[in-house]
């Protein structure tokens, strides 16, 4: 993603390409690039240096924290944006700019159901817990949706 100063003309210039996923220097085993970056970039120049506006795009596959299920995971930034100080070289790398946007955008907590597409299969209060709970007593099931209807009251009188 680097691109030459001498290739943009005073009115600016359009840039779309894809570029290798290596680019992010993933180390989590568990993040795993399935397309190249790409990226849709409308780049300019003016006194502050050199401006870049528009999209990066890159499909991911990424491991659950409670199921351990791999999900795909698409990573879609429409409002990137930069702005690089000229520094007299003829090329500005816009690369650790994209890298960085991107690594934000990915979740530091994995969940499967993020889009709600698919519940995740993790056992409700996880594995440790299992055996060892009280078999459900049908008056505390009572007294949960009393509390619940408290609430929806409280909900209702909000409004
Ligand atoms: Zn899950």
């Amino acid at each position: 993603m680097k691109i030459h100063l001498q290739q943009i003309p005073d009115e600016g210039k359009h840039f779309e390409g894809e570029a290798n996923p290596a680019i992010l220097e993933l180390s989590e085993p568990y993040i795993v690039p399935e397309s190249p970056v790409r990226y849709s970039l409308d780049v300019g120049i003016s006194e502050g240096g050199l401006f870049a506006t528009g999209s990066l795009e890159l499909d991911l596959r990424l491991r659950c924290v409670r199921c351990l299920d791999e999900f795909p995971f698409p990573v879609r930034i429409r409002d990137f944006a930069c702005q690089v100080e000229l520094t007299g070289n003829e090329t500005v790398d816009l690369t650790p700019l994209a890298r960085e946007d991107i690594l934000l955008a990915l979740p530091a907590h994995p969940h499967c159901d993020w889009d709600g597409q698919k519940p995740c299969e993790a056992p409700v209060g996880g594995l440790l817990n299992r055996g060892s709970e009280p078999s459900p007593n049908p008056q505390d099931g009572n007294r949960t949706s009393a509390v619940w209807g408290q609430l929806d009251q409280l909900n209702f009188e909000k409004e």
